[in-house]
């Protein structure tokens, strides 16, 4: 049945069934949570928000399928357009025109580098990397983040609200969500840090921006006590309430959805034709960017495998290889020279589990809810559902230790002449293992090399180049508040700047 064409055009879109909703709720998109709450929300009502009331995260109640002569139709588009034409299909409260113009001036050359925002490259025959760190912060995260600094911007204007956001970050994601948000009326940035242990290059993209609306906060502490106090801070609902107080984690869907365009785009840029299929390998950490590529994989985009590769934090790795997850401690966590996927547990694998259990809520909510409160972990390697993951779902994994990533950056730099950073090394290194000599490997290219100099140094005896506009980044002067470990410290700072400017 065709879809209610949202552009004028007729898009050839046929959805699945998965319950027996009348003729007119299939024109409407609607997003429900993984755990079964009954309110089903729009789009921009989970714009803003983080988890489900029931603690689930959100998910589309069903994904759009894509037939043959739709993807023939996408493969000659822009990527602002590709981008249009997939959002406008899990987006139906935003005017088509509006979601256009939005895309257009979030994928611009002058943001992202290239006309073709995320270009592949190849390394050789059969090997490809896809390249999404072209962007203000030089990590994958600006794909998204900055598409949502503009939702944000568009939804808070219509509805006359602002909003302060508060995060806390070791390093990429804040840099990303400061500087998608730094221009940006109605909204403030609350940026945690802890004091003195991101890299200089990070502290300084961060620190360095004079915008009134970024606020950066150096915690006197680690990154999980910058964590405890998000935490307390969401957990005060009055305190929230009053200070209009969000957030732009990984579990939002509006990123998520974001990073769906990259895997199209790049499998047009790698194949000729849609009988042809290809593998992704993606370094992982939240599973949000792999989660996008099962939401691609689900629309019925040509994937055959999608990779997962972790590094010493192997919480996903384990997952697909036994079936048990197995949530990490503080001590259990390590620090490794991928920082960035150095996670105790994989926020985003709960809308996948939602999928591979058939959608069953009720055990989605007892695995994640109550198992994983319970005992910090659940185990399905015994149920039947666990062997559909790489069969049904294309789910393989692999891990990378410090030694794998410093070898594979060098070999990769001596055969191809190519520089990738530690995470994309994990990626390439788990490709590698999983190679299929029929089928295009596409790594994503999640950092730039310069970000983690330090670690290419180890690896090749050398500092990567910087590219020009990043010259004497450290020198710049810095804005900055130290504020001590502590929740209250916290909020009578935030509250202070939000009543200043108010009044
Ligand atoms: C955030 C990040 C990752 C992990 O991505 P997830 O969506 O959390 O799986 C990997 N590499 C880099 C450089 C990142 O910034």
């Amino acid at each position: 049945m065709a879809r209610q064409p949202l552009t004028g055009r007729k898009v050839a879109v046929t959805r699945p069934l998965p319950n027996n909703c009348g003729d007119k709720e299939q024109h409407h998109m609607h997003y429900i949570s993984t755990r079964g709450h009954p309110e089903r929300r729009k789009f921009c009502e989970i714009l803003l928000e983080g988890l489900a009331p029931d603690g689930g995260l959100y998910v589309p109640e069903v994904y759009p399928r894509l037939d043959d002569a739709t993807l023939d139709r996408w493969r000659g588009l822009s990527y602002p357009v590709l981008a249009f034409e997939i959002l406008s299909l899990y987006i139906d409260d935003i005017p088509p025109a509006d979601l256009k113009a939005i895309c257009a001036k979030t994928y611009r050359p002058e943001v992202f580098g290239t006309a073709r925002i995320a270009p592949v490259r190849t390394l050789e025959t059969g090997l490809h990397v896809a390249e999404l760190s072209n962007g203000p912060t030089l990590a994958f995260k600006d794909m998204a983040m900055q598409l949502l600094g503009n939702l944000l911007e568009y939804e808070l204007a219509r509805r006359d609200e602002e909003l302060n956001i508060l995060g806390a970050t070791s390093g990429d994601t804040g840099s990303a969500a400061e500087y998608a948000m730094r221009d940006k009326k109605g909204i403030r940035v609350f940026m945690m840090s802890p004091h003195g242990r991101m890299s200089a290059f990070q502290q300084a993209q961060m620190f360095s921006l004079q915008d009134e609306n970024i606020q950066n906060i150096a915690i006197e502490g680690v990154f999980d006590d910058c964590q405890d106090i998000v935490k307390a801070v969401s957990g005060d609902a009055d305190f929230k309430r009053r200070h209009r107080i969000g957030a732009v984690n990984s579990i939002n869907w509006a990123r998520l959805v974001a990073q769906v365009v990259y895997y199209f785009s790049a499998y047009f840029q790698v194949t000729t034709g849609n009988a042809e299929q290809v593998d992704f390998a993606v370094p992982s950490g939240n599973f949000g960017n792999i989660c996008a590529g099962h939401v691609a994989r689900m629309m019925g985009l040509p994937i055959s495998r999608l990779v997962v590769a972790t590094n010493e934090n192997d919480v996903l790795d384990e997952f697909f290889r036994t079936g048990v997850y197995r949530v990490r401690g503080r001590a259990d966590t390590y620090e490794t020279s991928s920082p960035s996927m150095d996670i105790s547990k994989a926020s985003n694998l709960e809308r996948f589990v939602f999928d591979l259990l058939g959608r069953d809520a009720c055990r989605t909510r007892s695995l994640f809810g109550t198992q994983l409160r319970d005992r910090g972990s659940f185990d399905l390697s015994g149920d039947p559902v666990f062997a559909q993951v790489g069969a049904r779902f294309g789910f393989h994994s692999g891990k990378s230790t410090h030694a794998d990533r410093l070898a594979t950056i060098r070999d990769t730099w001596r055969r191809f002449n190519s520089l990738i950073d530690p995470h994309t090394a994990d990626g390439v290194k788990v490709a590698r293992e999983h190679a299929d000599p029929g089928t295009p490997m596409i790594v994503l290219e999640t950092a730039l090399p310069v970000k983690f100099a330090g670690t290419i140094k180890e690896a090749l005896g050398r500092e990567p180049d910087r590219p020009p506009r990043f010259d004497g980044i450290e020198d710049l002067p810095k804005r900055f508040e130290i504020l001590p470990a502590d929740a209250k410290t916290v909020k009578s700072y935030i509250a202070e700047i939000v009543q200043g400017a108010s009044s």
